[in-house]
């Protein structure tokens, strides 16, 4: 059940009051406040206002102290989007209805009141708050979907951080696809609460086509290009020229000659940290490589590429 607004009825017949109330009532109005005086529904409608009440105004043009304009604006001045209903007998023609109507009056209400006129009003105004009530909350929902994004994006954040251990700024952008301020706010107080330490610029290597710096090293066999290879060492037999991998020689045995391999530095060496093709055989004291570009997926050389520097942090307390 909607709690209904209260009503402030400035009427200075007491006859005209009651049946304000009456009609009102029969609309599940119940929070009525009548004033008989323009200078008592100002300081009402003031002290309604500063408990956070706002009230309805039904408001009689014709005033016996202070004029229905004076009170209309004293009341604009505290409360800029009230509600006024003017009621009067006289022509909505009339050059002094027709400025309050200008003024923002809502509803002009015509004496002798009719109960079905009140309650086209009050309906209007219902729906109206109805929607901007909808609207509200559809705005509420909308900050809070941001509000939790914003939330992952930051926890995601955290997570890069803690498992990178060391990124650079245009890295994380480029990572979390947000704007570089969110980041670079994000990161600041990532900072201030010492988590992560600024390391200052650093340059990064990044795609010559389309600057991006998610950028992947690929190595592969200078032979037959195959990145299918392991690191290993190797067996130089000297008798027989054979060079293979250290666990060919099973048992001391040359996996050539079959002849045992005796001294090392006599007969044999071993070549330690060689790159061995499984799809060749072949083997090298070095391996070829090439950048590959994660989002435009070209390859480039070292030589090629482009380079771009920013800002550098270190996770120390995560
Ligand atoms: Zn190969
Ligand atoms: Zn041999
Ligand atoms: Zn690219």
């Amino acid at each position: 059940m909607v709690t209904k607004d209260d009503v402030l009825i400035v009427e200075d017949s007491p006859v005209t009051g009651e049946l304000l109330k009456s009609y009102l009532e029969q609309l599940d109005y119940f929070q009525i406040h009548i004033c008989a005086t323009g200078k008592l529904a100002v300081k009402t409608f003031k002290s309604l206002v500063r408990k956070k009440i706002e009230p309805i105004v039904l408001l009689d043009y014709s005033l016996p102290d202070i004029t229905a304009h004076s009170v209309f604006t004293q009341m604009l001045k505290i409360k800029p989007n009230v509600h006024v209903i003017l009621e009067t007998a006289t022509e909505r023609e009339d050059p002094g209805i027709k400025d309050l109507i200008r003024l923002g009056a809502f509803r002009y209400l015509e004496k002798p009141i009719r109960f079905e006129s009140l309650k086209e009003i009050f309906e209007t105004i219902e729906k109206e708050q109805d929607f901007f009530q909808r609207e509200s909350t559809q705005i509420e929902l909308f900050k809070q979907a941001t509000n939790e994004i914003q939330a992952q994006i930051q926890d995601h954040i955290e997570f890069v951080v803690k498992s990178l251990k060391q990124l650079s700024v245009n890295f994380m952008v480029q990572l979390i696809g947000q704007a570089d301020e969110f980041v670079i706010s994000h990161l600041k107080k990532l900072e201030d609460e010492n988590k992560i330490i600024n390391l200052g610029e650093k340059k990064e290597i990044a795609c010559n086509q389309c600057d991006s710096v998610k950028i992947t090293q690929l190595f592969y066999c200078p032979a037959c290009k195959s990145p299918n290879f392991k690191l290993g060492h190797l067996i130089e037999h000297y008798d027989c020229g054979n060079i293979t991998e250290e666990n060919s020689y099973k048992n001391d045995m040359c996996p050539n000659c079959h002849r045992e391999i005796k001294a090392l530095g006599v007969d044999y060496r071993v070549m330690q940290n060689h790159y061995i093709c499984n799809n060749c055989n072949e083997f090298f004291p070095e391996i070829l490589s090439e950048y590959f570009c994660l989002k435009c997926e070209i390859k480039f050389k070292l030589d090629d590429c482009s380079w771009k520097s920013s800002t550098c942090y270190k996770a120390i307390n995560m």
